[in-house]
């Protein structure tokens, strides 16, 4: 990618934006058929609407993810759907009142084809021990190789 403008008009991407907390190491995995800028232009929007609301009644805490689960600490438990799964870093952005790195968002890969673009999501949520998504991302994985994907992965 060689400058910031032309990694946003990419679509058919998936992509990892990592918390802007420095004592933070989540990261959320998320992907788009839309163009790049789009889906960080909302993801930018539902932060800081989420953000603006916790803050009007509480105080700007330190508090930092759980530590007892190593392997899936910044993971959040349930989402009904996959739809309301993709605000994983909405969640993350105001339980701990932590921004993202939006501008510095990571492409991971690019993949025409929808469903091989969410199964290239899964296996990164799955191969990133701090991503912050909920367990309902990688429901598309069979349990069998969600363990061999965790198996080779990355320190
Ligand atoms: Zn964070």
């Amino acid at each position: 990618m060689k400058d910031k403008t032309e990694k946003m008009e990419n679509y058919d991407v998936v992509y990892k934006i990592e918390c802007a907390n420095n004592l933070c190491d989540a990261a959320y995995i998320g992907q788009t058929g839309r163009y790049l800028k789009t889906r960080i232009k909302e993801h930018e929007i539902n932060i800081n609407k989420a953000l603006k609301i916790t803050t009007d009644n509480l105080t700007v805490s330190n508090e930092q993810p759980q530590r007892r689960d190593k392997r899936r600490r910044h993971m959040i438990p349930r989402s009904p759907d996959r739809n309301a799964s993709s605000a994983a870093i909405t969640t993350h952005a105001k339980n701990f009142k932590h921004l993202f790195k939006l501008k510095e968002v990571k492409i991971l890969h690019k993949e025409k084809k929808l469903n091989k673009r969410l199964i290239l999501e899964s296996v990164e949520i799955l191969k990133n021990r701090n991503a912050c998504n909920t367990r309902s991302d990688v429901d598309g994985i069979n349990d069998s190789y969600k363990d061999l994907i965790q198996l080779n992965k990355i320190k």
